[in-house]
C-alpha cells in the first residue's frame, strides 16, 4: 500500500499563511481536517519519481523505469 499525504489542514488549499481556515474562519493545524478539504495544487501535481523519497535508493520499486514525470504505487513523500 502506498503512503499518501495526509488530508489535513496543513495540506489544504484553504489554509492561509496565518494558519487560519478560509472556510471556517478559525485557527487550525495539522491535527484537523473537514469535508471541505482540498489538496493544495502544488502538492497534487508534484507526485512523481523526483519527489519520491525512494528515488535513487534501494527501496525504489522500479529503479530501471524511475524518471521525472513517472509515478508508481510505491511513491512516498520526502519527510
Ligand atoms: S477547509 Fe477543512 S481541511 Fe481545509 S483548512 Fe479548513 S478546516 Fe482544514
Ligand atoms: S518508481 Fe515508484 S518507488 Fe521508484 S522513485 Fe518512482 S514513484 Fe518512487
Amino acid at each position: 500500500m502506498a503512503i499518501r499525504l495526509s488530508s489535513n489542514c496543513s495540506n489544504c488549499a484553504e489554509l492561509t499563511p496565518a494558519a487560519e481556515c478560509n472556510v471556517h474562519k478559525v485557527k487550525v493545524n495539522a491535527n484537523y481536517t473537514c469535508d471541505s478539504f482540498a489538496l493544495k495544487n502544488d502538492l497534487a501535481v508534484d507526485r512523481q519519481c523526483t519527489s519520491c523519497t525512494r528515488h535513487n535508493t534501494d527501496s525504489c520499486a522500479h529503479p530501471d523505469k524511475a524518471a521525472p514525470g513517472m509515478l508508481c504505487s510505491s511513491w512516498a513523500p520526502v519527510a
